[in-house]
């Protein structure tokens, strides 16, 4: 059975053709998938009921379970713990701001990266995320939130530039004119620093925002706490980061996680600020999380905010959004995957 989501509608009208249906029917089943949201065929009213049969049999619809859903109390953020088909746990996170609303998808299920900080995979990596996936992370949420949501980061469970392939085909059905029609300038991908994958990535000039995932100023700190460093040194990275965005003519952002006694002394903003300061970036620091192991954020992380914002570096804090329902990346899979933890369904 053909997974109907994923496909382009270019490739959809190949299908259609294959059953010998008439290729203009692909547009019109487009339409019920992507924009009214069809969870089966038998809805499409405007095909015989012999075609929507014919469909049956050829393609399937795939939908997510809600496995959890926890909403927030102290600000606006709802966590969903989806059930993938082969019964695979990935998180998506709707953060609702006054302007819009935000959701945090995940590109894979488990993570090979293995941060130090970073509970995604805790757990190991078992497979990529097809585009279906991806995309349902977000009809599914718009369904039960019964919201829309105006703009997506890819920072969730997952390495997107590890299933290169997947995402960019995701990308590509969430902006068709014909679906969801989402500009990707509303959509950021983060990544640890596969810089290969960067220039790949740059090559297509996809015009989202590109968040770049560094959390130390130096090779030997970054490589204790992200391995993938080890691959793609810190200047590597930055040579990538650099050519994108004079390809893409897109500033890059970067993430930078404080952490007690490992990255955050005012020597360190120092050389932070030299190293990001020709790419003129934007910065965001973020307290680490404590999620299942012995790394804490700074009591004070003021000093090295003022630092770098001395040294002239664009600088946010990120608001810590859900930390009552574990938003942080990865907390929740890994709870529901590793403990005796009782999840009840609710949809
Ligand atoms: N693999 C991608 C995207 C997923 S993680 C990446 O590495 O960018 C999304 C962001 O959350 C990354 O910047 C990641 O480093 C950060 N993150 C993960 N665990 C965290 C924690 N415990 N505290 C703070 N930030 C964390």
């Amino acid at each position: 059975m053909i997974d109907i989501l994923s496909l382009s509608l270019e490739e959809l009208q190949e299908e259609i053709a294959k059953i010998n249906e008439a290729a203009f029917r692909a547009k019109q089943i487009f339409d019920w998938l992507h924009v009214k949201r069809a969870v089966s065929f038998s809805e499409m009213s405007n095909l015989s009921e012999q075609f929507r049969l014919k469909l049956a049999e050829h393609f399937c619809i795939k939908r997510l379970n809600i496995e959890k859903k926890l909403v927030s109390r102290h600000d606006y953020t709802v966590k969903y713990l989806y059930e993938l088909p082969d019964f695979q746990n990935i998180e998506t996170v709707l953060m609702k701001y006054k302007h819009a609303n935000s959701l945090c998808v995940s590109t894979q299920a488990g993570c090979k990266m293995n941060c130090a900080f970073c509970a995604s995979g805790a757990n190991g990596f078992v497979r990529n995320l097809e585009p279906s996936e991806m995309l349902l992370q977000l009809y599914e949420t718009e369904r039960n939130s019964d919201m829309q949501v105006g703009s997506l980061v890819l920072m969730g469970i997952g390495e997107p530039l590890d299933n290169f392939n997947n995402v960019i085909k995701f990308l590509r059905l969430l902006s068709d004119k014909n679906g969801r029609n989402m500009s990707l300038r509303h959509v950021s991908l983060s990544t640890c620093g596969l810089a290969d994958k960067i220039d790949e990535l740059a090559e297509l000039r996809p015009g989202l925002t590109l968040s770049v995932s560094l959390h130390a100023a130096d090779d030997e700190t970054r490589s204790k706490i992200m391995p993938v460093n080890n691959k793609f040194n810190i200047a590597s990275l930055l040579k990538s980061c650099k050519s994108y965005y004079e390809k893409t003519g897109r500033r890059v952002s970067f993430e930078y996680a404080l952490i007690k006694d490992v990255n955050d002394s005012l020597e360190t903003a120092e050389k932070l600020a030299k190293l990001i300061k020709p790419l003129h970036a934007h910065l965001n620091l973020i307290p680490v999380n404590p999620t299942g192991h012995a790394l804490r954020a700074p009591a004070n992380i003021k000093y090295f905010y003022e630092r770098l914002v001395q040294s002239g570096i664009n600088v946010t804090v990120r608001r810590t959004l859900g930390a009552d329902i574990n938003a942080a990346c990865g907390q929740l899979r890994a709870e529901s995957t590793e403990s005796s933890l009782k999840m009840t369904k609710c949809n």
